[in-house]
């Protein structure tokens, strides 16, 4: 394992918000993942990595200064530290102050993309150690998304956090069968451990969940896997689990993928080749060919597992200190609306993009909408589709319509189920 530091001269970017974390801010210390999943698409071109992704670990060494960087560029104090060259210390006063600022906090989620920031290396470097004490410092609320339960090595800052604001730590869980586990993410720890580790955390009052991604057609979609990782996470206390389907961009990680496929999976090449031959852009299978290969979404019979077993089908959204609560879970209600809508009730396209451009809208507003009158509700920039699912959240502090949306994707998605299994 090659491990090169260099000063990297950018850190954080800004995301808009989604039901996939919350996150509003991202990061990557690492270029380059140890964990060497096959299927991983940080290895495709577009993102521009070395070509011994697996094999060489860039690490962006001044990673600590560029995100204290930010923090301080964001009007953030390091209230938590103990020791520090700020005024803040020497004035106590001005500690009170800054906390009591209630500067515009959101949740950083520290990794994504195209690295594990718990891969091994880290468990030397620990750079993301590094980068969690200062989010801890700077009283920052943090997601994580994982393969590894090295993780766990740093569970007091976690817990810290988590006592003062909120943490998640979440796990990729794809495959069951440890064979096949290891054939798919070979350095990343095993599925039981990743198991074991949310229970620990759930055990100490952290977030987590399972991140069911990327399910494998013919081997991570099959019910005995989906049943055993939607079963087991319910045991351990998963909070939720969000199940989505493969991509395979074309280049390195497309020809990869088929590699492993035939040397472990030869039954399964042709029908691959299939799916995945329409050479997409962002990697996405061929719907029709999905289709006439008889094959059930994963995202859907996964909705239905976990609606079955309680299990939210995402994460519930925490609202970082000096945001607008009501503004905050009026956008996460319309985002799950948005979501329901589009992939198990198949609504119009219009609605779902109308709903997600209303939260988004929410999520940056500046007035608590709950606050204002109906008439001036009316001149927001929102459409007049989602006027009604606001006024209802308003009106009776929880939708309605959001449990009769999840009630009626249960039915539709059965209904889709059953009429696959009878052909
Ligand atoms: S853990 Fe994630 S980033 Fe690392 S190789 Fe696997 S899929 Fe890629």
């Amino acid at each position: 394992m090659i491990i090169e530091e260099y000063d990297a001269k950018s850190l954080v970017r800004t995301a808009r918000t989604s039901l996939f974390s919350w996150a509003e801010v991202y990061l990557n210390p690492y270029q380059g993942c140890e964990h060497d999943c096959v299927y991983c698409d940080g290895k495709a071109e577009s993102y521009y990595m070395h070509d011994d992704f697996g094999q060489r670990i860039r690490v962006k060494k001044n990673a600590p200064e560029l995100l204290e960087l930010y923090f301080k560029k964001q009007g953030f104090f390091p209230v938590n530290r103990e020791k520090t060259s700020t005024l803040v210390d020497y004035f106590p006063n001005l500690r009170e102050s800054a906390d009591s600022s209630k500067k515009k906090k959101f949740v950083l989620f520290i990794g994504g993309g195209v690295c594990d920031v718990y891969q091994p290396v880290e468990k030397e470097v620990k750079m993301t150690r590094k980068l969690l004490q200062i989010a801890y410092d700077y009283k920052i609320p943090v997601f994580f998304l994982t393969k590894n339960i090295l993780i766990l090595r740093d569970l007091d800052l976690l817990k810290k956090i988590n006592e003062e604001s909120y943490a998640c730590a979440s796990f990729t869980i794809t495959l069951a069968d440890e064979k096949k586990q290891k054939i798919f993410e070979p350095n990343a720890s095993t599925s039981q451990e990743r198991f074991e580790a949310i229970e620990k955390l759930r055990d100490e009052g952290i977030h987590s969940g399972i991140y069911f991604y990327p399910t494998l057609p013919f081997l991570g979609d099959t019910d005995e896997n989906m049943n055993s990782i939607y079963k087991t996470g319910k045991e351990v206390g998963a909070e939720f689990i969000y199940c989505w389907g493969l991509t395979l961009k074309r280049g390195l990680n497309k020809n990869q993928f088929m590699k492993a496929l035939q040397d472990y999976f030869p039954e399964y090449y042709p029908k691959y080749k299939e799916l995945y031959g329409n050479e997409d852009k962002y990697g996405s299978l061929d719907s029709t060919k999905f289709e006439e290969l008889g094959l059930i979404w994963p995202e859907i019979k996964g909705y239905k597992l976990g609606q079955e077993l309680k299990i939210d089908y995402t994460l519930k959204r925490y609202v970082p200190e000096g945001r607008i609560e009501s503004n905050l879970m009026i956008a996460e209600v319309l985002n799950r609306l948005a979501y329901l809508k589009s992939y198990f009730i198949r609504s119009s396209k219009y609605e779902t993009r109308q709903l997600n451009l209303a939260a988004s809208y929410l999520n940056s507003f500046s007035k608590d909408i709950s606050l204002m009158s109906n008439e001036e509700r009316s001149k927001l920039d929102i459409d007049k589709v989602i006027i009604p699912y606001v006024e209802e959240y308003i009106r009776e502090k929880r939708s309605k319509t959001l449990k009769s949306t999840e009630e009626k994707a249960y039915t539709s998605v059965s209904k889709y189920i059953k009429q696959k299994e009878s052909k």
